[in-house]
């Protein structure tokens, strides 16, 4: 193994825990610094995290074969983080893909699955409706159904997962933002609250704020978004579908 590091992760979120877990697996001696969600978002003041829901679609699916892999990757180790955790998170109910039959994007699932050689099971009008009677309206939509390694998972249930894996890893938590970053001789200088850590090199993974972390702009855009395609027709909806 390359020489052990000590380092800081900042931020406990998706990003955040997952790195910490993987490098204290590689060796290194990791303080994971980051606040348990609010208890009470109306009287909270400090940083927040967009994971606090139980709710965010996974699947292997994806146009792009960049994105097919990470999702692969990420969803064959589901079981390993909930065995190193006693947490389970994954439901694995299947994703459903679904809009109009004369929509492009909906076409397109069906022929990146047939591709990239992805169970996917096809439906449309009455047989849609009969698959899911869930669905409101299936008159004129097509579907397409992909029932593994695909669901849901509960981010806060992953970000708990995560976080007991790398303690077991032997990370150390400290449950708190952090306050300030400064360069120090021999690397960085993180204060909290209660303590300050020094670190050989710091990963900031605090999300949206990273930025007012770091004192910099990264160079993204921040801004609500509603997914409208720039053809304004209807988008097919991802759907997890529950069991
Ligand atoms: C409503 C919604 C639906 C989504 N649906 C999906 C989906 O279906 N599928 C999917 O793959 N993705 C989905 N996403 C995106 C996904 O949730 C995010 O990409 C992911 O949560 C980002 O993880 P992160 O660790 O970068 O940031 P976050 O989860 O925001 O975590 C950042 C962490 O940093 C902490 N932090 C902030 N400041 C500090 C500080 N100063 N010191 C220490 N810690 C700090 C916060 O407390 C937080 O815990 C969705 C997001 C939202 C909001």
């Amino acid at each position: 193994m390359a020489k052990a590091l000590k380092l800081a992760v900042i931020g406990r979120g998706l990003i955040g825990s997952a790195a910490a877990r993987h490098l204290c697996k590689m060796g290194h001696d990791v303080a994971l610094i980051g606040p348990t969600e609010p208890a009470d978002y109306s009287r909270h003041s400090g940083v927040f995290g967009s994971h606090y829901d139980e709710g965010r679609i996974t699947r292997v699916l994806d146009s792009h074969p960049f994105w097919r892999r990470a999702n692969c990757a990420a969803i064959s180790r589901y079981g390993e983080i909930t065995a190193e955790s006693g947490v389970d998170f994954y439901r694995e109910v299947g994703v459903l893909h679904v809009g109009p039959c004369d929509n492009s994007d909906v076409a397109s699932v069906g022929k990146v699955a047939a591709e990239a050689e992805i169970l996917c099971e096809e439906y449309s009008d009455a047989a849609l409706a009969e698959r899911f009677p869930f669905l409101k309206s299936t008159t004129g939509a097509r579907g397409y159904f992909e029932p593994r390694n695909a669901g849901y998972i509960s981010p806060r249930r992953l970000v708990r997962a995560q976080t007991i894996a790398a303690q077991r890893a032997g990370s150390r938590l400290i449950d708190e933002p952090a306050l300030q970053i400064s360069e120090s001789g021999s690397g960085v200088k993180i204060r909290t609250r209660s303590t300050t850590v020094e670190a050989e090199r710091v990963l900031v993974a605090a999300g949206g704020h990273t930025p007012s972390l770091l004192g910099q702009s990264l160079g993204f855009k921040v801004y609500g978004r509603t997914r409208i395609p720039t053809s304004c027709r209807p988008s097919p909806i991802r759907t997890a579908r529950r069991g």
